[in-house]
């Protein structure tokens, strides 16, 4: 490696911070605003990291406009203990639920919540290897079913929902890990959101859960206490000490989107970014997006040579010129430009730019 100044990197998640907010973070690490100590240091029954919590949500709140009958919770253990909370918590009369399959994240999901209770797959895209987004109106969907799962934004596929199902009034539960805050949504079409926060928002270590406050009490009688959204909706994500230096960076993170126009200014970005790097692909004769152009995501861009050597020579050369982790996942290979909100335009240029050149050498053109 051995890079002295910082690079562009691509990586899926753990991904970029804004710069500024590291430098905010920088210069108050060792003495927050006059209180003599790290927030990392902070006890988190302080009035300061009160003030601290209270912020990060009342901007989230004002960033997505979330109604005061919807709960914001700051938890632990990733997207992935919300794939297991969701049917804890959702799951009651019937015990059903349909889940519509789009990648592998999605059937992780799905499969978790099978442990708890009658499972269906309304739809599922993975005859074409997830490179689509299946169309399904309320008709797909069990009129008893307690909820249905969508995984809004597929990270290792490249495939983004251009729209949100309607379900015919069941509550739609929403993993939005590496979607949340990058485009403008209706809150209120959901009954619950939740994303790991490694994505688009902070450090990984913190997880955050939007839920209709209708939907919480029914975890069935014996759920450990942690698993229950009502222990954590009833002490305001202070049950335990949550990951407070976490909660500190996604409340700089916050307070810097609302400060450069909020999320309807980073949807414009980030439509104007992957607009720029789909456009690129679509007229070269070297790359090649798998995903249906309707479909593809804003925030990962899922591209092929068709030749896996090629693949791996462009991967390798993109990193000498600091353009970092522009691999596939490695169950699909390829390449995955993650290009979430943190990713500045000319980090996309550059890319391009490489891209050009690369194709230039390979094609001899
Ligand atoms: C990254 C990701 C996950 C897994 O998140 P963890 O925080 O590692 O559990 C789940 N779903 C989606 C859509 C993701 O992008």
């Amino acid at each position: 490696m051995g890079f002295d100044k910082r690079i562009y990197n691509f990586a899926a998640g753990p991904s970029m911070l804004p710069l500024e907010v590291l430098e905010t973070v920088q210069a108050n690490l060792l003495n927050y605003k006059g209180s003599g100590m790290s927030v990392m240091e902070m006890s988190h029954r302080t009035k300061v990291y009160q003030t601290i919590i209270d912020e990060a949500e009342a901007d989230l709140r004002e960033l997505m406009r979330i109604p005061e009958d919807y709960a914001v919770l700051f938890l632990q253990g990733g997207a992935t203990l919300q794939f297991s909370m969701v049917p804890v918590n959702l799951l009651c009369a019937g015990k059903k639920a349909d889940y519509i399959v789009t990648g592998s994240f999605a059937e992780k999901a799905a499969e978790e919540a099978a442990k708890f209770g009658d499972v269906a797959v309304a739809a599922s895209s993975k005859d074409k290897k997830f490179t689509y987004i299946p169309k399904v109106g309320k008709e797909a969907f069990r009129a008893d079913a307690d909820y249905v799962h969508i995984t809004m934004n597929n990270t290792i596929y490249g495939t983004r929902y251009p729209y949100i199902p309607d379900t015919g009034g069941i509550p739609l539960a929403c993993d939005w890990s590496s979607g949340i805050l990058s485009e403008e949504v209706d809150v209120t079409k959901f009954g619950l959101l939740y994303a790991g926060a490694q994505k688009n928002i902070a450090p990984a270590g913190l997880t955050l859960v939007i839920l209709r406050r209708d939907l919480i009490g029914f975890a069935p009688e014996g759920t450990p206490l942690y698993l229950d959204y009502k222990t954590h909706a009833e002490s305001s994500s202070m049950y335990n000490t949550p990951p407070a230096f976490n909660i500190y960076v996604a409340g700089e993170v916050f307070k810097h989107i609302k400060a450069r126009g909020g999320v309807a200014a980073a949807e414009k970005s980030n439509r104007e970014k992957a607009g720029k790097l789909y456009a690129y692909i679509d007229q070269s004769r070297l790359y090649k997006a798998p995903a249906e152009a309707g479909d593809r995501s804003l925030m990962n861009a899922v591209f092929v040579t068709g030749d896996a050597e090629t693949d791996k020579r462009f991967v390798a050369g993109a990193r000498e010129e600091g353009l970092l982790d522009l691999n596939g996942h490695r169950s699909v290979g390829g390449m995955r430009a993650s290009i979430y909100n943190a990713m500045p335009p000319e980090g996309v240029d550059a890319l391009i730019a490489f891209m050009e050149k690369f194709e230039k050498k390979e094609k001899l053109l």
